[in-house]
């Protein structure tokens, strides 16, 4: 089997703290002491707070013993229209089923009420413990009482379940960092291929029924803002408010169409766009359709984010026509998530790093969250392809 990232990641620690004394140098960094690296760390210290970051967040190894027993298990994910879940899902249940447990794996295609019916059913059925990523975080917590009711377990798959208290765990990435991540590559990217500024940008946010998409926001405008502020980067749409600027069901159709919009408004007097903010690889290819229809190719077309490390985004990297992704390892999340599930059956406490950030409106939710990881053109062969997240022919 191939090295997962995690065993990559003493390389990797060098390239963060790489990419991080840069950015810093470059006087790009947030005045959040709570979501920033040290601004006054010595090379030496910073090394050793990277690397300390990256082994707090490394994943628990997965015993492969026996633990399940036959036990079911109900698997419910959200959409199988993006890779990434795809991914998710083969992953848990190889993992899950190699422990003996029996897998019960659904996809709901985005659709909430399909999602609610699959879920009641493994209630039904005698599911011991239920993953969910769900469709939209808050809708399930009806679904949710019921298998409190029942005595079944619930752990929240990437999407974090809101409004209830029938959720023991989470198991996620370290999603503000992600926005931050993607913001940062942005400006890094402009920097780079677009001049001196300011820069002329626009934004796009996820959809706003997940919750993942208000910390994805919220830390590209931990990096955006001061640059905002300081008139370094101006929005020529005026469209700034996570409210303005979401995408309901992270639908590629959906940004294509906004991104038209803004050209059309306010793009058609020669004014340069420089970047683009896309939280997801399938938003940043319908943005990167919109920008090649209103004639824009080549060097001429913005610096463009992403999010999954999708195999057509990671070509479009190859080209040149996507800047960047953000890897999330599914394999090291499934890997957590199948913890989780074995601790819960077995009453004892699972492995967690985080106690204070996912609030649910109801309780803190105890999480596991994981490290991302910002992939280029300059990165994507070691981090994307030798860790064996994608194979050399998904790319060709
Ligand atoms: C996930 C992202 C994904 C997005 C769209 C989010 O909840 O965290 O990885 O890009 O959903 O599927």
């Amino acid at each position: 089997m191939k090295k997962s990232v995690r065993g990559i990641r003493k390389g990797l620690s060098l390239i963060m703290l790489l990419t991080m004394t840069t950015f810093l140098l470059s006087g790009c960094g947030t005045k959040d002491a709570a979501t920033e690296p040290a601004t006054d760390a010595q090379p030496t210290k910073a090394a050793v707070a990277a690397t300390e970051a990256v082994a707090a967040t490394t994943a628990p190894t997965v015993a492969a013993e026996q633990t399940g027993s036959g036990q079911y298990i109900g698997i419910s994910m959200p959409t199988q229209s993006s890779e990434r879940w795809i991914k998710d899902g083969a992953a848990m249940k190889e993992i899950l089923e190699g422990k003996g447990y029996t897998v019960d794996l659904q996809y709901a295609e985005d659709d909430i009420p399909t999602q609610k019916s699959q879920i009641e059913n493994m209630i039904t059925k005698g599911a011991k413990v239920l993953v969910i990523a769900a469709v939209d975080g808050s809708t399930l917590s009806d679904t949710l009482d019921a298998a409190a009711t029942e005595g079944v377990k619930v752990i929240s798959y990437d999407r974090l379940l809101v409004n209830t208290d029938a959720v023991s765990y989470y198991a996620t990435f370290d999603n503000r960092r992600v926005g931050q991540q993607q913001a940062e590559s942005l400006v890094e990217g402009m920097k780079k291929l677009k001049g001196d500024g300011p820069y002329n940008i626009e934004l796009f946010a996820g959809s706003p029924d997940d919750t993942n998409s208000f910390y994805f926001f919220q830390g590209a405008m931990d990096i955006l803002q001061p640059l905002i502020d300081a008139g370094t980067v101006v929005i020529p749409s005026g469209q700034v408010t996570q409210e303005a600027v979401g995408t309901l069901r992270w639908d590629g159709a959906v940004a294509q169409s906004r991104m038209d919009a803004i050209l059309a408004a306010n793009y058609t007097d020669g004014k340069t766009l420089h970047g683009v903010l896309s939280p997801y690889d399938g938003l940043s290819r319908g943005i990167l359709s919109s920008l090649t229809a209103f004639g824009l190719t080549g060097s001429d077309l913005p610096v463009v984010t992403g999010q999954d490390a999708e195999a057509a985004s990671i070509k479009l990297i190859v080209s040149g026509d996507q800047y960047s992704t953000i890897l999330k390892d599914t394999r090291e999340l499934a890997a957590v998530a199948a913890n989780m599930v074995d601790a819960v059956l077995s009453g004892k406490e699972p492995e967690i790093n985080d106690t204070k950030t996912y609030d649910n409106n109801v309780k803190i939710v105890p999480s596991y969250l994981l490290e991302p990881f910002i992939i280029t053109k300059d990165n994507y062969q070691e981090l994307v392809i030798d860790s064996g997240y994608l194979k050399p022919e998904d790319i060709q």
